[in-house]
């Protein structure tokens, strides 16, 4: 295997689905599979995922709510994906375990960064919820910080689209698609992989990111199998 530690950060809008909203039973099942059979090779998988299918503070905020309290609101989204994954996963028969940046003892262990690995070396996956636990950041900087703690080899970013292109592919026909790019051409080209908080630490950590396309079946595989699908950014 090609990546030894690894973590996936789920978008929660890729949880809908063909939806509008929420959770569709059948993509996250599917999501289960594709994990199980990645778990399967012996690879330590951990998960953070977003909340955008239920939540996001921002959109709070545009209609007059408070910016904290819609981040609060946008974390606990998170949570319940979580337990949404975990769930799926279980079904799966795949070992898991929860670990929130924000306390709820009673439905999810806290995150502790030793505990967090040592699940990872028993091979369970550990979905990290709650985001970082603190408003004004997103999901994908919870993702590069728990990567850069965990000590993961790479982060791969699922998406909808099969990697970073020279302008947005569902908009622009003529875009074409990156293999590699080095951190600082992402910067140069103005390419958007990240919001700016999460590449500059991804960055800074020299921290490996591949944005690939999770609604293929299979995909994850060959990331860790070691075949270049996807966009790499590396130093
Ligand atoms: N959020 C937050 N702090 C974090 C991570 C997330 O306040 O560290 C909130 C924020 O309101 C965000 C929402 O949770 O909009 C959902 O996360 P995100 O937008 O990253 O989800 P995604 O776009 O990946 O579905």
């Amino acid at each position: 295997m090609q990546y030894k530690r690894i973590l996936l950060k789920l978008s929660g809008e890729a949880l809908m689905g063909d939806q509008q909203y929420g959770i569709d039973p059948k993509r996250i099942a599917e999501y289960a599979e594709d994990i199980k059979a990645v778990m399967a090779k012996g690879v330590e998988l951990a998960i953070v995922i977003g909340g955008g299918n239920i939540f996001r503070g921002l959109a709070g905020a545009s209609q007059g709510m408070d910016r904290v309290q819609g981040d609060h609101m946008g974390m606990l989204a998170t949570v319940i994906n979580s337990l949404a994954l975990q769930s799926a996963l279980e079904i799966q028969g795949v070992e898991t375990r929860v670990q929130t940046a924000i306390k709820i003892n009673e439905v999810a262990e806290p995150f502790i960064r030793r505990r967090a690995m040592r699940h990872l070396e028993k091979g369970r996956v550990v979905i990290f919820g709650g985001g970082t636990g603190n408003p004004y950041f997103t999901t994908d900087s919870a993702a590069v910080l728990r990567a850069i703690e965990i000590k993961a080899d790479v982060i791969l970013k699922g998406t909808r689209v099969d990697g970073i292109y020279t302008s947005d592919p569902e908009k622009d026909k003529n875009a074409t698609k990156f293999d590699n790019l080095s951190f600082q051409e992402v910067l140069s080209k103005g390419l958007k992989v990240m919001d700016t908080t999460a590449f500059t630490l991804s960055q800074e950590n020299e921290l490996p990111i591949i944005v690939f396309d999770m609604n293929t079946r299979g995909n994850l595989m060959k990331i860790v199998s070691g075949e270049s699908i996807g966009t790499l950014v590396n130093v």
